[in-house]
């Protein structure tokens, strides 16, 4: 039998197919911003799914650096990552499963959002047990997602009934329209949460995602929760970022091909060339989290994007031509002179010149889908950041 082969990451490096481009300077002077959009409350960030599918540790770690000290994650495992980045801040678990977080809390010091009367019942016999730990609270006002209902916080606000050993330092709710700022739900839920932030007293109060802190001074409570601004996203569907681009995307050519006029490109043949083709194949596909909405033709859940994904490179826009499949995409460069583009270059998928929130909405979803669907394969940049406040 042979021997096991002893491959070290750095031999295979330069077999990678695509790269991301990760910018951490944008992504702490993002944070800044969305501190001052957010002053005079405290302003978090939300990094739940490997922070937006950046990256939990350089994330982390960046964010620390320029002041942050509130995360929001979903699963305790995503928080004990966070622990070892973000050594004395607060770390929120918004997924509160009991049974079964308590040990994870008590370990890593992170504080569970309970979010159903069942949890606070647990995690109070829990701190019986085990001794005082703080907890936060989910209520919710609308969204019908987490929490306890406005009857039961309004209940357990009360001291007569709230149970001994349970002393919350958070009290949140989650907006479910902040990205459309004329839906009526947002005043409702605002009015609803400020009544509950008022029972609560002294206990500090959140309410305000990325959208959310763009609805006004009255939505900012004591602590904001910004996520997908922080990477640069846009916070509603026709709204331009707030923030600067975080991240690039961009995939290799294997090769470049020439092909007829009257030809067909990719499965199903549902491209057919309407001019001899300059055609490269690229190295990303929908085992990327490139998705196969993107493809040029041939997919019909799109709507009102027929024409299908792009691509950007020597400063033209790059159609893809055909399906997207599982891990190559065609995109079309016969508008570039020939030899500008060759095996081994890379073509932009999305960044600075294609903006997420466009590829997101060709493919008929949103700016953090694309971000937390980003596979494992690619080569994974950091550009570092400076430590300032
Ligand atoms: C994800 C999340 C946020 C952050 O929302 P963005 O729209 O990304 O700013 C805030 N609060 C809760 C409860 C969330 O689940």
């Amino acid at each position: 039998m042979n021997e096991p082969h002893d491959i070290a990451e750095s031999d295979i490096d330069e077999g990678f197919g695509a790269r991301l481009t990760i910018d951490l300077q944008a992504l702490a002077d993002n944070w800044r911003k969305m501190r001052e959009h957010s002053s005079p409350a405290r302003c978090s960030a939300v990094i739940k799914a490997n922070g937006y599918g950046l990256g939990a540790e350089p994330v982390a770690t960046s964010l620390y650096d320029a002041g942050c000290r509130d995360f929001f994650v979903a699963t305790a495992r995503e928080g004990a990552v966070v622990r070892q980045h973000a050594p004395d801040a607060r770390i929120f678990v918004m997924n509160c499963i009991l049974p079964g977080i308590e040990e994870t809390c008590r370990v890593a010091e992170l504080v569970p959002v309970l979010a159903s009367m069942e949890h606070v019942a647990l995690w109070t016999q829990a701190c019986i047990d085990n001794g005082e730990h703080p907890c936060a609270l989910q209520v919710d006002t609308g969204m019908n997602r987490l929490g306890l209902s406005i009857d039961e916080a309004a209940a357990l606000a009360d001291d007569v009934t709230r149970p001994p050993g349970f002393s919350p330092v958070l009290v949140m709710s989650h907006l479910a329209c902040a990205d459309e700022p004329e839906h009526p739900l947002n005043d409702q839920q605002l009015a609803a949460f400020r009544d509950i932030a008022e029972a609560f007293g002294g206990v500090e109060a959140s309410l305000a995602n990325s959208a959310g802190i763009m609805l006004g001074d009255a939505y900012r409570f004591d602590l904001t929760r910004p996520g997908i601004a922080l990477f640069g996203g846009a916070v509603g569907d026709h709204v331009r970022p707030l923030t600067d681009p975080v991240v690039s995307a961009e995939a290799r050519i294997i090769t470049v091909r020439e092909a007829k006029r009257g030809e067909t490109v990719s499965y199903g043949g549902t491209m057919t060339l309407r001019r001899d083709s300059r055609i490269a194949i690229c190295s990303i596909g929908y085992a990327d989290g490139y998705m196969r909405a993107l493809s040029g033709t041939g997919v019909t859940l799109r709507g009102h994007h027929p024409e299908g994904g792009h691509g950007f490179a020597c400063g033209h826009k790059l159609p893809v031509l055909g399906r997207v499949t599982m891990d190559m995409t065609a995109f079309d460069i016969t508008d570039l002179p020939a030899g500008s583009l060759k095996a081994g270059d890379f073509i932009e998928l999305f960044g600075k010149n294609v903006p997420l929130d466009d590829v997101a909405a060709t493919a008929g979803t949103i700016g953090y889908e694309l971000l937390t669907l980003l596979g494992s394969r690619y080569r994974r940049h950091y550009l570092p950041a400076g430590k300032s406040g």
